[in-house]
Parts: C-alpha cells; structure tokens; sequence
C-alpha cells in the first residue's frame, strides 16, 4: 500500500478532530504507486499512522479517510460492517422505521466519504461521488443488497462534483431488473413516485421529509404558496393537511408534470385547491406583487445557489431578493418557511440574509422555528460540512 505523508503540522485536523479530508495542500509526499481511488495509508510528517483513506490525485481533497484505525483493512467486508451499520442506525430510530423512503448512506456523515444510497421502497439508488467510492463499486452494492434485501439497485452516479475527482457520469441498473413502473413511496400518508432514472440527485429530496410533514401540520385553512414545487412534496403534504388553496410554482416542465400525475396518485386529495404554474420564481413573485395578490404561507425551497463558498455572495444576493419578496407577499401574522442547501451559505450567515429580507420588506418578524435535514441525513459531529440544509419558519407582523 502506499503511503501519504503529510506535511508538518498538517495531521491536526484527522489526528485531533477526525475530520476526513486531506486537502491537496497538506500532502508532502507520496511514498509508493497509487492510482484513483486506490487505498492508502496515511502519515503525519514525523511518520506516525493517522489511518487508511481513498486517494484522488485529481481532487483538491487528495484524499478522504475510510478509517482512522491504521490496522482496519478496507475490503469487501469493511463495506459490509459500515453499511450495516449505517441501516442499523436509521432502524434504532422510531422516526425512521418503516419509512418507504429513506436515505441509507449519507456519505461523509456515515463513514463512507462519497457513498450516497436511497431507498425508494425495494429499489436502492447509488450515487458515488469520489474515486475511493466509485473504486469500491461492486463491493458497496453487495453490501446494500445484503443489508437491505432490496429487488435492484439503480447508479444514478451523474452528479456534477464527479468532474472534480476526474470521474465521468455514470447511470445504470447494478442489481435486479428494472421495475415496470415507477417507484412509489408512501410519506406521511401521501404517495409519491419517484423518477429515479430522471428526476433530480436519486429522484426525490427525501431531507425535506420532516419540513412537509410540518407545512401539513401549519396547512389548515390557508392560502399557500410553494414555490421551488419540484414533484409536489410540499404541496400535497399541505393539501393533506386541509390548505384552502394551493400556488405551486416551478421552473421545470417535467416536474411540474410528475407533481401533478403525484397528485393524481392521491384521490383522497381535493385536487381543485391545488394550482400549478411552470414559471421562474424570481419573476413570478414579482407578477404577484404587481397584482397585489398575497398569502397566508410561503415555502421557499430553491435549489442550491451556492455549490460552494467561493459562489456565496452571489447567491447571498438570490437568496435576499427572493426571501424579501416572499415578506412583502405575506399577510399579517403570515409564515415564511424558507430553505437553503447551499454548502456555502452557512446558518448564521443565512439569518442575516432572512433577517436583511424582512427589513427591507418593511416587516418585522420573528423565527419561529429553526429547521433542518432528517433523521436520515445526520451531520457527523467530525464533518460539519455535512449541514448543508437549514431553514427558518418565520412569523411576519
Ligand atoms: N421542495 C422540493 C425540492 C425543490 S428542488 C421538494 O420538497 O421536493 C428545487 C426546484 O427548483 C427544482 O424543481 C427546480 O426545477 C426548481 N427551480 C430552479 N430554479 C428555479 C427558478 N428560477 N424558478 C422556479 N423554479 C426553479
């Protein structure tokens, strides 16, 4: 195996703080041959071990620990123990059992650096973002199939930070057949199917899980408007819980589409309070605010403005028009239950902008309550980067 040795000072963050990056910056040498994603052993400057971790030659994080534990082989059977685990995590949780959908693997936060896994009732979507998980391929579906007694499992491996490792889009059926139809999942009471070959990441944003079931809970009686719609999560959550009216508003046409077909899935639904229009939220608002039409409660769920820090004062900027045209939209007493995703736009930094929104709509308002990823996306305390999803519901006067 060959070996990574650190520069001087540089084995602090693994050896103090277990982080699991090893920027390209910290690397003084590599003793030996390795190509992507092979296993390497990974040394601080005065030659002690720090644990074994993928290399990426191409990647500004050259490598990323599989183990602190310089003694623990990565092999088939590694896979099999942290994938186990990670499934038997989610079933310690009552939350989490029985849910049809479900994150299985959030990567970092599992132990598995660029190991994503899906379940959509007995289909299993994989997403491998780095050269150590998309090496490690074969050994991490048996394990899923193992852990789960899933029908098939789908790669859906075409995200666009595979670049950064020099990795090329991936997507294919790995195990079992694929399935006549769509996948169909049952959350909260409301069914859902998942375009897992089309839709966006693994088909579904099954972090948003607990903030829908909120928005059904907060939904009786108003008049509400979810913008970023996507397949419809938000709004039938909300007409689920007795909306009066619905204003869902997105950009794509295919999933506008796919939110209405959802609807039909759900006949217990009153399909005549919900409203559809593929449109640019940006301009929208504003055809809203021209017309003076409002609403009791807005969601605002945009996709990532920030992929990362370097994009996070233009997308402060987007995040601000949006949030203040959402208060100006408001009612008195109105809620405003906005997200980010941004990696790059931290919590604190988030408030302000909310906080900088309401001001300059004119409102005064309070968080009500703060918001975050499910159960199923869990932050390891030694990987903060994994809080990418925050939100505040927000009461405005
Ligand atoms: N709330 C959804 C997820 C939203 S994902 C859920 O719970 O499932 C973000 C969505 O924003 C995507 O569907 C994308 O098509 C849409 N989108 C991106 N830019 C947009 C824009 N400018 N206007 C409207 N929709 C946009």
């Amino acid at each position: 195996m060959a070996q990574l040795i650190l520069m001087p000072g540089k084995e602090r963050s693994a050896f103090k703080q277990s982080h699991p990056w090893v920027f390209a910056g910290s690397v003084g040498r590599l003793e030996g041959r390795a190509r992507p994603g092979d296993t390497v052993e990974v040394l601080a400057d005065n030659l002690r071990p720090l644990g074994r971790a993928a290399y990426s030659p191409q990647s500004q994080i050259r490598a990323r620990f599989w183990t602190f534990d310089s003694g623990e082989s990565v092999d088939d059977a590694f896979f099999k123990r942290r994938i186990a685990a990670a499934v038997a995590r989610r079933q310690a949780l009552p939350e989490l059992r029985g849910q049809q959908g479900m994150r299985l693997i959030h990567a970092e936060s599992d132990g598995l650096p660029g190991v994503i896994a899906d379940q959509y009732g007995d289909t299993v979507v994989v997403q491998l973002t780095s050269a150590g998980a998309d090496k490690w391929r074969q050994a991490i579906v048996a394990a899923l199939v193992k852990a789960t007694s899933c029908a098939r499992v789908y790669e859906r491996s075409d995200s666009d930070v595979r670049g950064l490792e020099g990795l090329e889009p991936t997507t294919g059926w790995l195990y079992g057949e694929a399935p006549a139809g769509l996948p169909v999942i049952e959350e909260n009471g409301v069914h859902l199917a998942i375009d897992i070959e089309g839709g966006h990441k693994t088909g579904f944003y099954l972090d948003q899980r607990d903030n829908r079931q909120l928005l059904g809970q907060l939904a009786a009686g108003k008049d509400i408007l979810n913008c970023f719609c996507y397949t419809g999560g938000f709004s039938l959550q909300a007409l689920a819980g007795g909306a009066a009216h619905v204003l869902s508003i997105d950009s794509s046409g295919p999933a506008i589409a796919r939110a209405q077909a959802n609807l039909a899935l759900n006949p217990q639904l009153p399909a005549d309070r919900a409203e559809w229009q593929e449109a640019d939220v940006f301009l929208a608002l504003r055809e809203f605010r021209k017309a003076g039409r409002t609403f009791d409660l807005i969601v605002l769920d945009p996709p990532k403005f920030a992929p990362s820090a370097a994009h996070a004062e233009r997308a402060a900027r987007a995040y601000k028009d949006i949030n203040v045209l959402g208060c100006r939209l408001l009612k008195p007493g109105g809620l405003l239950m906005s997200y980010s995703c941004s990696g790059g736009i931290g919590l604190e930094l988030f408030q302000k902008i909310v906080a900088g929104a309401a001001h300059d709509a004119g409102r005064a308002a309070r968080i009500v309550r703060r918001l975050a990823g499910a159960a199923d996306h869990p932050v390891a305390l030694n990987f903060p980067e994994g809080e990418y999803l925050k939100g505040l519901l927000v009461q405005v006067d």
